[in-house]
């Protein structure tokens, strides 16, 4: 006797669940299911996306963060370099352009 996949799902298109044509390969908890739905194919399957879509985003994550401090630290150069110019200090104004070409 041959055992089918118990698992029904809604296709794209369907109004309907219709259950799934291939054998079960495994059983969880009484219920039949095939390679494709057994839960935990599905469940390790979703924890690798989780995993890849998170080193991706820490990666973006981490460059905007640095990103954000080169700016902020351009910003501090280029108040620092103002604040200067308006104090007519030329020993400071010609470290300052020393440092930063
Ligand atoms: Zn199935």
């Amino acid at each position: 006797m041959k055992q089918y996949c118990q698992c029904k799902r809604v296709y794209p298109g369907m109004k309907y669940a219709l259950p799934c044509a291939a054998k079960a390969k495994v059983e969880r908890d009484g219920v039949l299911y095939c390679g494709r739905h057994d839960p935990v194919t599905l469940k390790v399957a979703r924890d690798k996306r989780e995993a890849v879509r998170k080193a991706r985003d820490d990666a973006l994550r981490t460059h905007l963060d640095k990103l954000a401090a080169a700016r902020a630290d351009q910003a501090r150069k280029a108040a620092l370099f103002d604040e200067l110019i308006t104090m007519g200090n030329p020993q400071a104004l010609q470290l300052l352009r020393k440092a930063n070409p």
